[in-house]
């Protein structure tokens, strides 16, 4: 089992001294001394603090002395203040803000209700709609949620409204993107150092941006709609360390399990969450996106990864609108520090019925499955899906229980259906799956990620067992309250649908 030792920075007011967590398993069998751990993680963290950055220098926040953490010096910069401490509380100034059918309408209504009628938004350029929860359904409260975000973005001329009017066919509505979080990043609303609000709990995903992303409710919502400002508290920043190579049969999603499990569901409660250090570099945009998503599930207030050129390379063609990161200063304080060699984590899953409840793999393999569901914001990314198409593709086999396919957008449906898939011959990712025998790629949405209306496409109408991508597992989460859903990476998710039990992907990839 893995496992993580968690070092609390000399300089930190709220260190609480020294804590180790148990070291069987994957983390270093060389137990850190707190004088060593210490010293290392100081060598280590200057590197990744002040990233080698040929094109772009690592932005300061102007006036700002004092030490602080990315995401302290972003909201330093929102408020305009010159320094920032965890427990302040400050108005921020809203860089982009998210609704989606679900909140949409609510945030709307208490906009009306506290500014009037006739008011008109702070911004139409700051103000991002997309519908993408309850799309492909007749239930008539549901469409009718995304007539009034059409209505709503009409009357106010908002610029970004991503809209789907013929559910019939997702295809022909160009604007239609999917996924909230994924079209964000995609249609370049996501940038280094800005702040993103959004009406939903994954919000904390564009943290992989080095932005600062979290989740409201709809009344902060009406509030800022109205005012481009939101009052927040300033969270103390945990920093999550991850180092040594990514084994081939690894995904971002084994690494937010790990951190997960090791400090619960409630670990993070109102933290920002700071991932760095080699692997973490390593990894792609999409791979960072996963990381940064579940940090809700630990109760993360958000999540961070420092901009550096994997960033800077997938904004390039994505926005013109300059941007400045920021990076958390040498000496900037910690509330903990948690450490982690990935060179030794294996292949995780969530047990029911919550994202803390981690185990191996390969010690669920008793574990018989009814279907298997590969989508999501966490785990609907064109590279999920890459991801699944390996596992298939080295077996050679056909999936043994329905497995179904949910793009997280529009740009990802396409790309299944066109980007070749890595030492296939030029097979897609559409023709491997269609060759094991996967139900067809569905509509873009959330599909059923949360449940939805009965008739959402791959919703748990009945006690079944699904391993999924998805990001939580708590009961009725994906539709019937007796279901039992193991949270997994889509090589996990791929290799498990092979077999029909929860399966360790090194079965097939090694
Ligand atoms: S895919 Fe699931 S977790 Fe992500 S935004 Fe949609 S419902 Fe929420």
């Amino acid at each position: 089992m893995a496992s993580s030792t968690v070092i609390p920075p000399p300089t930190a007011p709220f260190a609480t001294g020294k804590k180790e967590f148990g070291l069987s398993g994957f983390c270093s069998s060389q137990p850190f001394s707190s004088r060593k751990s210490r010293k290392s993680a100081s060598k280590k963290i200057v590197s990744v603090m002040a990233p080698q950055q040929a094109e772009r220098r690592p932005a300061t926040t102007g006036s700002v002395k004092n030490a602080m953490t990315m995401t302290e010096k972003i909201l330093a910069r929102a408020s305009e203040k010159p320094a920032l401490s965890p427990g302040d509380n400050v108005w921020v100034d809203v860089d982009v803000l998210m609704t989606h059918d679900v909140c949409g309408p609510g945030s709307f209504g208490i906009f009306k209700k506290e500014f009037g009628e006739n008011a008109k938004v702070w911004d139409r350029e700051k103000i991002v709609i997309i519908p993408d929860h309850y799309i492909f359904t007749s239930d008539e409260r549901a469409n009718r949620n995304v007539d009034i975000l059409r209505d709503f973005c009409k009357e106010q001329n908002i610029k970004y409204f991503y809209d789907i009017k013929d559910l019939s066919d997702f295809k022909v509505n160009p604007d239609y993107k999917g996924v909230c979080h994924i079209a964000l990043a995609q249609e370049g609303h996501c940038r280094p150092g800005e702040v993103l609000l959004g009406t939903d709990s994954h919000t904390c995903t564009a943290g992989a941006f080095g932005q600062f992303a979290t989740g409201i409710g709809n009344t902060d919502a009406g509030f800022a709609l109205g005012t481009g400002k939101i009052l927040l508290k300033v969270p103390p920043t945990l920093r999550f360390v991850m180092e040594g190579e990514m084994p081939e049969y690894l995904m971002a999603k084994d690494l937010i399990l790990q951190i997960i499990g090791e400090i619960s569901v409630a670990g993070a409660t109102y933290k920002s969450m700071e991932f760095v250090g080699s692997t973490v570099e390593s990894l792609n945009m999409e791979e960072r996106m996963t990381l940064c998503n579940m940090v809700v599930e630990a109760g993360g207030k958000n999540g961070v990864v420092p901009a550096d050129s994997t960033t800077f390379e997938y904004l390039k063609d994505k926005t013109s609108k300059p941007y400045e990161p920021v990076y958390s200063d040498e000496k900037a304080r910690f509330l903990s520090e948690y450490r982690f060699d990935i060179s030794k984590l294996e292949p995780l899953v969530a047990k029911p019925h919550s994202p803390d409840k981690r185990a191996l793999a390969r010690e669920c393999k008793d574990v018989k499955i009814d279907r298997v569901y590969i989508g999501s914001c966490t785990g609907g990314k064109t590279e999920d899906f890459l991801a699944a198409a390996k596992v298939f593709l080295a077996s050679g086999k056909k999936v043994k229980v329905p497995t179904f396919l949910v793009p997280a957008t529009q740009k990802v449906w396409l790309d299944l259906y066109t980007l070749p898939v890595p030492g296939s011959g030029g097979k897609t990712c559409s023709q491997i799956f269609e060759e094991a025998g996967c139900d067809t790629p569905a509509s873009p949405s959330c599909g059923a990620c949360l449940g939805g209306p009965r008739d959402t496409y791959a919703r748990m109408n009945e006690p079944k067992v699904c391993v999924s991508t998805t990001n939580r597992n708590f009961p009725g989460r994906m539709g019937h309250k007796e279901g039992q859903i193991y949270l997994a990476s889509p090589f996990t998710a791929a290799a498990s649908a092979l077999t029909g039990y929860v399966t360790d992907p090194r079965d097939f990839l090694q």
